[in-house]
């Protein structure tokens, strides 16, 4: 959660000096990425809580509803990151520094790879299948951030549509 949240913080200042929707778009993604952490945290901390007498069954359930939260944030972020690169193409902007553009989607591909390779190993010490799911789509994150690099360079070689697509590509 914190690797994911530095990445953020590093995007979001070159969102706000680029104009890059494409960036935006995969801004919200990682932020939204990192926020899951919490609930799955929460449904950690209760699941091993021993049952009580109104629970008999213990908490185990709680990350059921930890799952049903994480879809309902992943399905917002979707619909925010689409607003935004819609609302681009019918009132597009001149990108600025697209240099730190291309270099903000490199920091979220390294960002997410890390994170991938920090769930899949512990995921894989502990048994846990969910947790390596998480590694493996934090990998495909760190790819879709890539799509952010080949945005800025189609731009710079005179495609300014080239960020909005990429924009488009950031909810697998
Ligand atoms: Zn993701």
């Amino acid at each position: 959660m914190f690797v994911l949240l530095a990445t953020t913080i590093l995007q979001l200042g070159v969102v706000i000096i680029s104009g890059s929707v494409a960036l935006l778009a995969d801004t919200i993604h990682n932020f939204s990425d990192a926020l899951t952490a919490v609930p799955l945290w929460v449904a950690f901390v209760l699941g091993r809580r021993v049952a009580t007498k109104r629970y008999t069954y213990g908490f185990g359930r709680a990350e059921d509803l930890a799952g049903l939260f994480i879809i309902a944030v992943v399905a917002l972020s979707a619909v925010v990151a689409a607003y935004q690169s819609i609302e681009r193409f019918f009132h597009p902007q001149p990108l600025n520094n697209l240099w730190w553009v291309i270099a903000a989607g490199f920091i979220g591909f390294f960002g997410n790879e890390i994170v991938a390779i920090y769930r899949i190993r512990v995921g894989q010490k502990i048994g846990s299948a969910a947790l390596v799911a998480d590694g493996v789509h934090a990998r495909i994150d760190g790819f879709t951030s890539l799509a952010v690099v080949a945005g800025g360079f189609g731009v710079m070689l005179g495609f300014p549509l080239a960020d909005q697509s990429s924009a488009c590509s950031s909810r697998p």
